[in-house]
């Protein structure tokens, strides 16, 4: 599958007027940098404040709580996200 930034290299360098359907193609492309985000991809925390944060999986995000103290994170909630919140990926295309 071809990045977003590749497939506009593609139409800048062969000139060729896009139509609809293809403009849709290539803005649901994904990013290099949502392809390489760590929050959606390797489980890297959004903190929210300083011990609670978002953990994203694929079809919910966790939200949790991990103290000094605590030897394991607790879950106080989850949420549904249709798009990360850090790079803006459609979630649950994986
Ligand atoms: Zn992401």
């Amino acid at each position: 599958m071809e990045t977003r930034e590749e497939l506009l290299n593609m139409v800048k360098s062969s000139r060729v007027i896009i139509n609809n359907v293809d403009i849709r193609d290539l803005l649901s492309a994904p990013t290099q940098e949502q392809l390489d985000c760590p929050y959606c991809h390797k489980g890297k925390h959004v903190y929210i404040c300083e011990n609670t944060y978002l953990e994203i999986t694929p079809g919910e995000t966790r939200v949790c709580k991990k103290r000094v103290i605590d030897y394991e994170e607790w879950q106080i909630g989850a949420v549904k996200f249709d798009y990360c919140p850090m790079c803006g990926r459609k979630l649950g295309d994986e």
